[in-house]
């Protein structure tokens, strides 16, 4: 179907997804023959052309030698992650969970990474078997996996995840830098290498990743260049050549009114310097970037319906099915200090000009059951389609679905 593209509103930045006559498409499907044949709502709905689009974006905006890996914590679902898997270089998993559902996917072990605090011993034993490359964190993992590397006969592939001494500027989640459960602190790395190779792991390199959810180019570039610098350094105790220098990557996307798109020009552009001395310093390195919410966040939508509009004392609230228990960043409950609205339209009434200024609910007997606060929307009702857009990533499976044990909503990929 050929649609337009869906202008921005005054307050938050443009989406990618289209429209044609009054609604939304999702993979060129209109929203309401989309919720038919889910057959009911909420759900998730995936775009797998834009998934596509975002990684082609990508691979044309940055260095041709940057090699591009999924961190699919940021969305587990099965299709989705076997759509990436085709797309990109890699896939980082988070859990022994996350690595059964990438190597169901079709993921090349030798191409996925696993990175976590306190990955437990069975974890780390099933890493090893999968022949997977393991980013230690802690000197614990060290002798579970040397154990598990003599018991199976295969090596244990590792890197070690640094705690950067530095922070990144910008990022709404810092997860490097100060003092974090995350990665092993910089003061601790060498120590870490000698064991490393007392112990004949094999040592492929280095994970730095400062934080993540940044729009702005300069600061990532700033990290990454700070990264390669630590690197190099950090190279000179390690038992042999780095063959893996992955360096994070925290690519933001546009949540909130007055957030602008990450300049991904200005990204790329930044990282040729980043990647020369790279190159420079590890010849043999493949050099990556780990995206999870920019490669897939803008292509989801969550899709409710509304079921009641009441009016109280003059305010009008739309009442719909779905709300925080499947989305929960939407209502302002994961991680923000101040409550701000999510890009929300009504997917049914895509055209229509007339504005009212709303309130967007759920059925949760909670007022934190919030999908909009005080948002100018077109006039709907019940029946109309509520569309919540940027949830992509950290959505579904980053909610308490079972709060008030209504049914889990279905995810497609169209
Ligand atoms: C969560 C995570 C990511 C992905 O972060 P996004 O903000 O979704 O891009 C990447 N690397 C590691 C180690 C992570 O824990």
């Amino acid at each position: 179907m050929k649609g337009r593209p869906l202008t921005a509103s005054a307050q938050h930045a443009p989406t990618p997804f289209q429209v044609s006559g009054n609604e939304l498409l999702v993979g060129d499907v209109p929203i309401s023959r989309l919720a038919a044949r889910v057959g009911r709502t909420p759900f998730y709905a995936y775009d797998r052309g834009l998934l596509s689009q975002r990684v082609s974006e990508l691979r044309a905006a940055l260095p041709a030698e940057v090699r591009l890996h999924y961190a699919m914590k940021a969305n587990p679902m099965p299709a989705v992650v076997q759509h990436m898997v085709r797309l990109v270089d890699g896939i980082d998993v988070a859990s022994g969970g996350e690595l059964k559902i990438a190597l169901d996917a079709g993921a090349d072990p030798m191409e996925i990474s696993f990175a976590g605090p306190g990955k437990s011993a069975d974890e780390l034993v099933q890493a090893v078997a999968a022949g997977i490359l393991i980013n230690v964190e802690s000197p614990r993992e060290l002798p579970i996996l040397s154990d598990a590397s003599a018991r199976l006969g295969v090596p244990a592939r590792v890197a070690v995840r640094v705690n950067p001494d530095f922070e990144i500027k910008g990022s709404r989640m810092r997860m490097g830098g100060g003092s974090k459960q995350f990665g092993v602190d910089v003061e601790q790395v060498a120590s870490v290498l000698e064991e490393i190779g007392a112990r004949r792991l094999e040592f492929e390199g280095f994970h730095l990743f400062a934080g993540s959810q940044n729009l702005d180019a300069r600061s990532i570039c700033e990290a990454q260049r700070r990264a390669v610098e630590l690197a190099i350094r950090l190279a000179e105790s390690a038992p042999n050549t780095v063959k893996s220098l992955n360096l994070g990557g925290g690519f933001g996307i546009p949540y909130f009114p007055g957030e602008q798109p990450l300049d991904l020009q200005a990204a790329g552009e930044g990282m040729q310097a980043v990647v020369a001395e790279a190159r420079r310093a590890f010849p043999e390195a493949k050099l990556i970037i780990e995206l999870g919410r920019y490669l897939v966040g803008e292509a989801g939508v969550y899709v409710c319906r509304i079921v009641d509009r009441k009016v109280s004392r003059g305010r009008v609230f739309l009442v719909t099915d779905g709300g925080l228990h499947h989305q929960l960043a939407a209502s302002g409950n994961f991680g923000q200090v101040i409550r701000r609205n999510y890009p929300v339209a009504i997917g049914t009434r895509m055209g229509a000009p007339d504005l009212e200024t709303v309130s967007v609910v759920g059925p949760l007997c909670t007022p934190l059951d919030l999908l909009a606060e005080q948002m100018p929307l077109p006039a709907a009702g019940p029946g109309d389609l509520v569309v919540v857009f940027q949830s992509g990533a950290y959505g579904y499976s980053a909610s308490p679905r079972d709060f008030l044990s209504h049914p889990h909503p279905p995810e497609v990929l169209v």
